[in-house]
């Protein structure tokens, strides 16, 4: 049945590909490759209109090692979260434009149109929690184990290097996992537990949550993929934490609908005699003249010469620098931001990274309490990676 309020699995799919198909070819899959794609529509519920905001294609992820204390490196570069910093990367521009936002003088804040909502979509279940089916059946179980376990090799291009180093707890339902890098440990946490995390904190992040009245949230997770299973989903994004307590005012543990279309087929999805893509691929819906669409490769930019791949040039209008440039920026564009979060414009070219984030004080207090009741092992990346400022050289 035709759902009216909102866009259908197969009309973001179609609004996803579409857009795919008009990249240029450069940093696509090539012959034999496979890659996974994620994309966010904007829904208006007063117009009925759809738009596609955010693209992201990826299957890599970067050890610990290679992380970068200037906030250069996007490190995670699984589709779901290169979909989501490219949505990012939107709402950065959106507040300048005022287009969905507006500035509430009285809340000192900008406040989003409540008839726009926004819709996930992928084209492969996320990694983690969702990809372990809770079938008691053992033997289903044990072939989806080893299912899991090959594809979480694939998946990530990355080998275990033995079963000594194989989780065995891997395979429990619910708990939080770490995505594998190249035979190297990483800090990021599985797509499962980001997306869980984004349906309880928005998927905003704290820089941008200290300018907004809300946290945006996706009204629905959308899954064009033949393996995904909706019980999996479900527990994956919200169920595992059921019945425990938390209770804010600003956030809460959403129910987003979550829906499964396994009759669409994505070009280029997961072939078992076919390799992973080493892009990654980033589009939103801003302006032609800002360079809409970027490829990564490394989670930096592609065609970066050797002699500036350290510098800030190499970084992905997606990377956390950037993130905080565009920060930087719109509080210096509006003074009235400056007054609100307590800070002198004058900070602003020394204050770091860490700093800003922490200026989100609601969202910063807000996460401790959810990491406790929801989150427990999250991984904390190193202070002295966030402890950069806006001047690459200092
Ligand atoms: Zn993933």
């Amino acid at each position: 049945m035709c759902d009216k309020n909102k866009p259908s699995v197969q009309d973001i799919a179609e609004l996803c590909f579409e857009k795919f198909e008009s990249l240029p070819k450069t940093g696509k899959p090539t012959e034999n490759q496979w890659t996974i794609l994620a994309g966010i529509v904007e829904f208006n519920r007063q117009t009925g209109s759809s738009q596609l905001v955010a693209l992201g294609c990826g299957t890599k992820c970067i050890g610990q090692s290679k992380l970068c204390s200037q906030g250069l490196i996007v490190n995670d570069s699984h589709a779901e979260v290169l979909a989501r910093r490219s949505f990012l990367r939107f709402l950065y521009e959106e507040l300048k434009q005022e287009r969905i936002f507006h500035w509430n003088s009285e809340l000192k804040s900008y406040v989003m149109d409540e008839h726009v909502e926004f819709h996930f979509l992928s084209t492969q279940t996320p990694c983690g929690d969702a990809c372990i089916l809770d079938d008691g059946d053992p033997e289903e179980q044990a072939k989806r184990q080893r299912f899991d376990k090959e594809s979480e090799i694939i998946y990530t291009g990355a080998k275990l290097i033995s079963d000594l180093n194989y989780d065995p707890m891997r395979q429990t339902p619910g708990v939080l996992r770490t995505k594998p890098g190249r035979g190297e440990r990483t800090l990021s946490m599985s797509c499962s537990d980001k997306i869980a995390r984004w349906n309880v904190m928005g998927v905003q992040g704290a820089l941008l949550d200290s300018l907004i009245s809300k946290p945006i949230y996706f009204n629905s997770l959308n899954f064009c993929c033949d393996d995904a299973q909706l019980e999996s989903l479900e527990r994956a994004i919200y169920k595992r934490w059921e019945g425990r307590s938390f209770k804010h005012y600003r956030f809460q543990l959403q129910k987003p609908q979550i829906r499964i279309d396994c009759g669409i087929k994505f070009e280029f999805a997961q072939r078992p005699d076919w390799q992973p893509s080493p892009n990654g691929l980033v589009w939103s819906k801003i302006s032609d003249d800002l360079r809409p669409y970027e490829i990564s490769v490394n989670g930096k930019r592609q065609g970066v010469t050797k002699k500036k791949l350290n510098t800030h040039q190499a970084a992905l209008a997606i990377s956390k620098y950037n993130f905080f440039l565009n920060f930087l920026d719109l509080l210096k564009s509006k003074t009235l931001l400056c007054e609100m979060l307590d800070i002198n414009l004058s900070d602003l070219d020394h204050i770091t990274y860490s700093s800003c984030k922490d200026l989100a004080k609601e969202y910063q207090l807000a996460w401790r309490h959810i990491k406790d009741q929801y989150f427990l092992q999250w991984t904390k990346k190193p202070n002295e990676l966030l402890n950069f400022t806006s001047n690459p050289n200092k």
